[in-house]
């Protein structure tokens, strides 16, 4: 956090990393108790920076937390049907746990036909249909990373979301969809906001909890939000500067500090959460296939 970005009051800082590193010794524990080693298969295709770097960050976190894990490197020529091959041998492996496939895919491999393909007990980034309808319908099955990181978060600082009015912006099927799902199973009452919304800040004002899932920096602003309200910030949002890294900013303006009771800062906020998650998916995925 730079200075420009330090909280302008008192909201207690929901920081990120203690909260995923309570997440990762959970995961690691319940990964010793198994009677075999737990296993993710991370596919990769091409050599884009981003990709290459966000697999190494998960090959590594899973080999520090006692899990096995494999990464299959392909060439971005790769056919979809070479693919499709690779993820049908990894469906058919039981050594083989969680398979996670890293996007984006280039161009002209399909994504949706790649993603229905892995088997749903181990697509631990929850994205098959099959585990949208799990989700949905509240039974056990793979959920979406980042959402299910913030639970963990909200849990671990105490915060109830039983019975509160929570207000998540955004409906994409990575963050808004499954993290409103989750919240509906966990009792809590559940607006989705959108670009479609009218008078946004009169619907976020109403919320006990607010969720910023946008892609847009500094989107939510002290106005927004009703005085002591917790507020999450899922937004990830490079601003390139000239001659400089780019700068991370969230979804939430900073001034937002002065009115929230509780705030997930950005950087170190929602983002360690989700590679914990990743690996705690792995593991409750290997929990299910052995019974
Ligand atoms: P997305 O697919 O682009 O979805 C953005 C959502 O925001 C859409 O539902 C969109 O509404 C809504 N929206 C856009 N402009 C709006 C406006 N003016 N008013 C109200 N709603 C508006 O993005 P995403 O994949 O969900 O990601 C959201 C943010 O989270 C990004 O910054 C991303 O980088 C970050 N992220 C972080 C993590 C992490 O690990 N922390 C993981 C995933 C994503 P419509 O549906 O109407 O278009």
């Amino acid at each position: 956090m730079t200075a420009a970005d330090a909280p302008a009051a008192s909201a207690r800082v929901l920081a990120g990393p203690p909260a995923a590193q309570a997440l990762l010794d959970d995961t690691a524990r319940r990964a010793a108790r198994l009677p075999f080693t737990p296993e993710i298969a991370i596919v990769r295709l091409g050599e884009d920076p981003a990709s290459v770097s966000y697999v190494r960050g998960k090959d590594a976190k899973a080999k520090e937390t006692g899990l096995n894990s494999t990464v299959h490197a392909l060439p971005d020529a790769t056919t979809e049907a070479e693919l499709l091959a690779l993820i049908g041998q990894l469906n058919t492996d039981p050594a083989v746990n969680g398979i996670l496939v890293q996007l984006p895919l280039p161009a002209h491999i399909n994504e949706e036909r790649v993603l229905n393909a892995i088997d749903p007990d181990k697509d631990v980034d929850g994205f098959h249909p099959v585990n949208v309808g799990r989700l949905w319908t509240n039974t056990p099955g793979n959920v979406p990373c980042t959402p299910q990181g913030v639970m963990f978060l909200l849990r671990h600082y105490g915060i109830e979301v039983a019975g509160r009015r929570v207000v998540v912006i955004g409906r994409s099927n990575i963050v808004g969809r499954p993290m409103a799902g989750l919240l509906v199973n966990a009792h809590a009452t559940v607006t989705v906001a959108h670009s479609r919304t009218q008078d946004l800040p009169a619907v976020t004002r109403e919320a006990d909890i607010l969720i910023a899932a946008v892609g847009r920096a500094h989107f939510v602003t002290p106005d927004m939000v009703k005085p002591g309200a917790v507020v999450v910030d899922v937004g990830i949002n490079r601003v390139e500067r000239p001659g400089k890294k780019p700068r991370l900013l969230g979804d939430v303006h900073p001034d937002v500090a002065g009115v929230a009771s509780a705030l997930t800062p950005v950087p170190g906020g929602v983002g360690p959460m989700t590679i914990a998650q990743l690996l705690g998916n792995t593991v409750a995925a290997a929990e299910r296939q052995r019974t």
